[in-house]
């Protein structure tokens, strides 16, 4: 039987502007990820995905955002009513995480030795110079050739592709069980993004962990996942198996997202996209969110919301055209 590695259960977080007034940014999400899985989260911007992610991580302390409810369960604990010492010890430990932007989270005036045996001693019992020994195999396994000459670099002596294999290094340094990357290549140009990617399936392949993707870009989706969760508005709107998904998209959203995806050989100029954009947290529509942007939208739509139901095998679909 399936291994469940985090169960992500009625998840609201919500952003406050004042002790009274707040606008919701994720509302009701649900989903599992088992051991060994690479689960892509897609979707446009500010849709919600990489608020779900730092809520998961309990990465809100800086922004105005609070979880309000829910569970977030990771290997049985609850993260949401953990201590602070829990987490620090899980976050970067058991549970780690990448970001788009290697500069914005690699510390500019810390070498970059110092950064991954500070890091590695926080979560391991090895002393300085196995936590260093770690950190060079670690650099030479996401494919830097020199790690001794790596290490002794500040982050602004690094390129953009050698940088973020350097976040990889680090994130993966206390053999986590879950990744949680957040739009990892999206800054990077194609042939380094296609190495990045490689490289995160060999090390997942490895050493069994569990990815959460992040990503709004269904070809690496296409390319790296087993199954996808498509949010809109804050929402969950679909869950299925890669194939499913791309071969039988249920939501409308899904159907626009991957009808925008350039084919080889189709021929087609002109490709299509969703009309209008995702709309402001602070005035959401009524009913299914989804619905201005709709082109099957009815009466119905407007003004009540679907629920999430299984629509078949492993495959939800918030949508009233499924119910
Ligand atoms: Fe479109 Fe209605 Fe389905 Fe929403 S519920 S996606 S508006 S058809």
């Amino acid at each position: 039987m399936s291994e469940k590695l985090l169960k992500v259960k009625d998840l609201r977080t919500e952003f406050f502007s004042s002790k009274k007034s707040s606008v919701v940014a994720i509302d009701g999400v649900s989903f599992e990820l088992e051991k060994g899985e690479i689960v892509g989260l897609v979707g446009e911007s500010g849709c919600g995905k990489s608020v779900t992610s730092l809520s998961i991580m309990q990465l809100l302390k800086d922004t105005p955002g609070k979880v309000t409810n829910g569970e977030v369960i990771f290997e049985g604990k609850n993260l949401l009513t953990a201590t602070k010492k829990e987490i620090l010890d899980i976050r970067g430990g058991r549970m780690s995480m990448i970001f788009q932007e290697p500069m914005s989270s690699l510390n500019p005036s810390m070498r970059i030795d110092k950064q991954m045996i500070e890091g590695i001693r926080l979560h391991t019992d090895l002393s300085k110079e196995q936590a260093r020994e770690r950190a060079a195999k670690i650099l030479s396994q996401v494919g830097i050739p020199d790690p001794q000459r790596v290490l002794k670099n500040y982050p602004h002596q690094l390129s953009g592709g050698m940088s973020q294999r350097v976040m990889i290094a680090m994130a993966m340094s206390c053999d986590p069980q879950l990744l949680i990357a957040d739009e990892p290549t999206t800054a990077l140009d194609v042939t380094i993004q296609a190495q990045i990617l490689e490289l995160m399936k060999k090390i997942q392949k490895e050493q069994g962990m569990s990815i959460l993707l992040i990503t709004h870009d269904l070809g690496v989706v296409a390319e790296m996942c087993s199954r996808v969760i498509v949010m809109y508005a804050g929402k969950i709107v679909e869950e299925a198996p890669v194939k499913i998904l791309f071969g039988n998209p249920t939501h409308p959203y899904t159907q626009g997202l991957i009808a925008s995806v350039p084919k080889l050989g189709s021929g087609v100029k002109v490709l299509p996209s969703i009309p209008g954009s995702v709309p402001d947290l602070s005035s959401m529509p009524k009913g299914c969110r989804f619905a201005p942007r709709c082109k099957y939208a009815t009466d119905k739509c407007r003004e009540q919301e679907p629920e999430l139901l299984e629509v078949g095998a492993m495959q939800r679909c918030r949508c009233w055209l499924k119910q």
